[in-house]
């Protein structure tokens, strides 16, 4: 949370103006009874501390159930001490939580707060004419009084808290969530062990701050369990959901991507990168998101056992670490040297490890035993929707293209013109141009040369093809030694001419027949010729199977009828 300097300032000058003074008046107008010692305020001192020790944290804000301990503070021994022990457990909870040194203006802007709690909630009670030290039972206005102290005492730091956010950490609402409702509940039910507290350290001295404390103590361990386990379960369920999220993406990219923004949105994360084990042999890091930005991922592989994620990928394990100092020594070049946590998973797919997570953030302490957890369970959830959009990737690769040649089938073709078609007809092209290629004489190619050198020979001119064309067209296998390339947007002439070069490419230089050799023993040359056709759409063709019919008609009629080895354009 970002608080500007000017605030921060303006926060320790309140505090200098008013806390010291304000104690001080305090004390003047109701000072302590003199009977008091301080031996016997400080077993609650100490049982406030303890309290203020165990704070329950809800959505990042920590919650200290103290009010029941002050309510019997101040009914036993009035507002000063009540303000006295309640500004050494602010000071307790805030070391606690050990905030950070930029974060210093925490410890007046807390103890401002709680200054001003106790304060209000104390002069409502002494205003309606309460007294500490009454009995409460004996009389239902004094239990009313303490009720009201508590009330009071609540509602001023609630609306405390809200005003902190609104105006001071400038957070937009809803300023009424997990953590307000953990800490109306949590309050209820610890208040009236406040009561208890007052009544019973009347009737039986100190013994009772262990029969309450002791009860108290098990109770928040029991919310702080409960808690923990509520949030697990949330984190559980989001995690199942992302699982269901990765699973239907079909592009492995695609499953990246999503992984990492979803770890970015669950978990405090600065940092997050994915490094893929290269044939068991090294770590390449593959992706890199640093402050939400993607990121070249540049980084030098590393060694089984090296670094971070090398260790991680040796042991198998994940690790967690919370602090710089816990992992200074390992680390071995790409996790920036402002980050502290550090969360690394191992991905593991048939019990071998595939890749490391490496998660970290500038904050210590950022990620939590359970977190840890579930970004396990979220890998394992990763490292089976990538396999799964590789293997799906890789059928549709298959079912696109010719094993023989790797240019795209015939079906994959017939599905482009189509959509080309369409395309066509949206007014989203001018023009459509088709060529159509066939190999003159092929079949005594194959009779003289062999069927596997006539192969050599289609892999060889689907090079050429391909090499020509690159990314103003589609060139794909049409049939046995009939090669087809589309070309949106060209214009017939144009098309033409490509088509002449295409013709002079296979004519002009010799094919290379690896296989075989000549009784020399050198490498067979073969040259071949091939007949083409053109036809354009819309001028040649209404529809898509008329376009490939006119082609094949100029290929057949106007190319191989006329003596082989040319061009011929589609004429109505
Ligand atoms: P033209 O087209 O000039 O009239 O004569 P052609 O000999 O090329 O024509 P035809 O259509 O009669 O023969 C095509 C030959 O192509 C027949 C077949 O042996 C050969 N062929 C088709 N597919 C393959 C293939 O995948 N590999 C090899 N090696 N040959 C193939
Ligand atoms: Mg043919
Ligand atoms: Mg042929």
């Amino acid at each position: 949370m970002k608080v500007s300097p000017i605030i921060r300032q303006s926060i320790w000058i309140a505090w200098l103006l008013i806390v010291p003074i304000g104690i001080w008046i305090t004390y003047e107008v109701h000072p302590p009874s003199s009977e008091i010692s301080v031996w016997e305020v400080l077993p609650f001192l100490i049982l406030m501390s303890v309290v203020a020790a165990m704070p329950m944290v809800v959505n990042n804000t920590p919650i200290f159930l103290i009010q029941w301990v002050s309510l019997a503070v101040f009914l036993t021994y009035g507002i000063f001490v009540e303000m006295i022990l309640m500004q050494i457990s602010v000071l307790i909870l805030l070391m606690r939580l050990r905030v950070q040194k930029s974060d210093a203006y925490r410890f007046p802007l807390n103890s401002l707060m709680f200054f001003i709690v106790s304060l209000l909630s104390g002069l409502m009670f002494y205003t309606l004419g309460g007294s500490h030290g009454d009995h409460l039972t004996k009389d239902p206005y004094n239990l009313f009084l303490g009720t009201v102290y508590g009330i009071s005492n609540y509602g001023v730091n609630t609306i405390f808290l809200v005003l902190l956010q609104a105006f001071v950490l400038k957070l937009k609402g809803p300023y009424f969530g997990k953590d307000f409702i953990w800490e109306t509940v949590t309050t209820l039910i610890t208040f009236p062990i406040g009561f208890v507290l007052y009544e019973l350290y009347r009737e039986m001295g100190l013994m009772s701050l262990l029969f309450v404390g002791i009860p108290f103590a098990s109770l928040s361990i029991i919310l702080s369990l409960y808690y923990s386990s509520d949030k697990v379960n949330q984190f559980l369920q989001s995690a199942a959901e992302i699982g269901h999220e990765l699973a239907e993406r079909l592009k492995a990219d695609e499953v990246l991507d999503l992984f990492v923004q979803k770890l970015i949105e669950m978990l405090p994360v600065d940092y997050a990168y994915i490094l893929d084990v290269v044939d068991g042999k090294e770590l390449k890091l593959i992706h890199k998101i640093e402050f939400g930005e993607v990121l070249e991922p540049v980084a030098n592989p590393l060694r089984k056992g090296e670094g971070i994620s090398g260790l991680v990928w040796a042991e198998k394990k994940p690790v967690l670490f919370n602090s710089k100092n816990e992992w200074k020594q390992i680390n071995s070049g790409y996790v920036p040297h402002s980050a502290e946590s550090i969360l690394s998973v191992p991905i593991v797919r048939n019990n071998q490890v595939v890749g490391v997570l490496v998660l970290a953030a500038n904050k210590k302490r950022a990620f939590e035993k359970s977190q840890l957890m579930i970004v396990d369970i979220l890998c394992s959830h990763f490292a089976i929707a990538v396999e799964n959009a590789r293997h799906h990737e890789k059928t549709k690769e298959n079912s696109e293209r010719c094993a023989l040649t790797g240019l795209y089938n015939y079906r994959y073709f017939e599905n482009l013109l189509t959509s080309e078609f369409e395309k066509l007809q949206f007014g989203q092209r001018d023009l459509l141009s088709l060529i159509l290629l066939d190999i003159d004489h092929f079949k005594s190619v194959n009779d003289t040369y062999g069927h596997q050198s006539g192969n050599e020979i289609l892999i060889e001119l689907a090079q050429r093809l391909n090499e020509r064309i690159g990314d103003i067209g589609t060139v794909a296998r049409y049939g046995g030694e009939e090669f087809v390339i589309l070309l949106p947007d060209m214009m017939k002439g144009d098309a033409f001419k490509l088509a002449e070069q295409i013709r002079l490419l296979i004519a002009n230089k010799p094919f290379t027949l690896l296989q075989s050799m000549d009784e020399e023993g050198k490498q067979l040359l073969v040259n071949i010729t091939a007949s083409i056709g053109v036809a354009t759409a819309p001028h040649d063709a209404d529809d898509s199977l008329a376009l490939i019919r006119h082609a094949d008609r100029a290929l057949y009629v106007g190319a191989k009828r006329s003596g082989r080895n040319r061009v011929a354009e589609y004429v109505k």
